[in-house]
């Protein structure tokens, strides 16, 4: 009846107004010089984000297809990739990877655990000849935070690539990809960018760039030798989707005034002040290594992820996300993603709490709600001011 949309869901997420109402603007040819002024705002704010001097590359495609443009760039048929495998999302590099014909060596960890460093030595000196290495910075499927830093420390010695899927990542919390040496970056739009989706991106390193031109798998769309010709001349080499890249380029201008720092420091606290909201609610959160991009509740015993979740988007518009794969049913998860106010989270949070007391699950109403409030109170001057 009053029905107003709260999304909290890992993509989509919540879009500024001001960037859709830029989307919504006559479209521009997209070989015109005043379009070719736009693209190069776009590549230098695309640089200031993933904070690198290497050009960022885009698509018009989900971020699956940045994942598929990376393999299909970087290897050749035959090729060894080690693959960690603790979700969905490390699922999937195997299976792109599988469709072209490498051969990925999978470290798989159980869902909920990040994989460890040590972990991914050993795996490298034991499989010799391993091209690169292949994990998400947050595997969005289970909350976790990988430890991607450490790993591309361990790879660079092994003699081994880092391909990091950053969908939910980049713009969460810091992934300097120059700094860190990650020789591959993907983004999707519809994640961390706070955009409608549709666009994905991706960023090479010099030395996963020498291996584009060798690489010997087939592409067509994906090719970036194409993309980089056409980029040095200021244009993209297919119709690029104008429209959403429009609101990219309102949406980098937010980034820019906001400032890489603040915005970590504000998904850090909100994405805190949600964990600790759950544990004063005598729940436990999934992850062992948590994220900032969203808060992973588990349930408890007897109540069903999918009547939580129906029950509080059709009573209350709230729209949390249940789990996947094997956590169905058993998990919900609370985006901190996309265009919300620093007391968004605590909203997601009190649906929570209403919805596992008309549920039947004897909560104290208001006790995690007051202890998120507790922790962004200590801390909203220093992020906010
Ligand atoms: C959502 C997601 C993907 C897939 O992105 P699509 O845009 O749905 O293709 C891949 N990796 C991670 C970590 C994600 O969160």
């Amino acid at each position: 009846m009053f029905q107003k949309w709260h999304l909290f869901t890992p993509g989509p997420v919540p879009v500024a107004p001001e960037v859709l109402l830029a989307g919504a603007r006559p479209t521009p040819h997209h070989r015109l010089p005043e379009f070719s002024a736009v693209l190069s705002e776009i590549r230098e704010d695309l640089q200031y984000l993933f904070q690198t001097r290497r050009p960022v590359f885009f698509f018009a495609s989900s971020g699956t297809g940045a994942m598929e443009a990376a393999v299909a760039n970087l290897f050749s048929p035959g090729e060894r990739v080690l693959v960690v495998r603790g979700g969905k999302f490390g699922e999937r590099w195997g299976e792109i990877a599988e469709a072209y014909g490498l051969q990925p060596v999978y470290l798989d960890i159980p869902w909920g655990e990040a994989v460890s460093p040590e972990a991914v030595e050993r795996a490298l000196s034991e499989n010799p000849g391993v091209a690169a290495i292949l994990l998400q910075a947050h595997e969005t499927s289970t909350g976790v935070k990988h430890p991607v830093r450490e790993v591309a420390e361990v790879a660079h010695r092994a003699g081994a690539l880092v391909v990091v899927d950053a969908i939910s990542a980049l713009g969460v919390y810091p992934l300097p990809m120059d700094e860190w040496g990650l020789d591959v970056v993907v983004a999707g739009s519809q994640k961390s960018l706070a955009l409608p989706p549709g666009l994905s991106f991706v960023a090479l390193s010099e030395r996963a760039w020498e291996r584009v031109e060798k690489a010997e798998s087939p592409r067509y769309y994906f090719d970036l030798r194409r993309e980089w010709k056409a980029y040095q001349k200021e244009t993209t080499a297919y119709t690029p989707a104008v429209s959403l890249l429009l609101s990219l380029r309102e949406s980098l201008q937010l980034i820019r005034k906001i400032g890489l720092e603040r915005l970590f420091a504000h998904y850090a606290l909100v994405s805190r002040a949600c964990r600790e909201g759950v544990l004063a609610l005598g729940l436990e959160i999934f992850p062992r290594v948590p994220c900032e991009a969203l808060t992973m509740v588990k349930l408890p015993e007897g109540v069903d992820g999918g009547a939580l979740t129906r029950l509080l988007r059709k009573r209350y518009g709230v729209v949390l996300a249940g789990g996947q794969g094997q956590l169905k049913g058993k998990v919900v998860r609370i985006t901190h993603m996309g265009h919300q106010s620093p007391l968004e989270g605590v909203l997601a949070l009190s649906a929570l709490e209403v919805g596992l007391s008309e549920l039947g699950w004897p909560v104290k109403i208001g006790a995690g709600v007051a202890r998120a409030l507790e922790i962004i109170r200590e801390h909203a001057e220093e992020v906010y001011a």
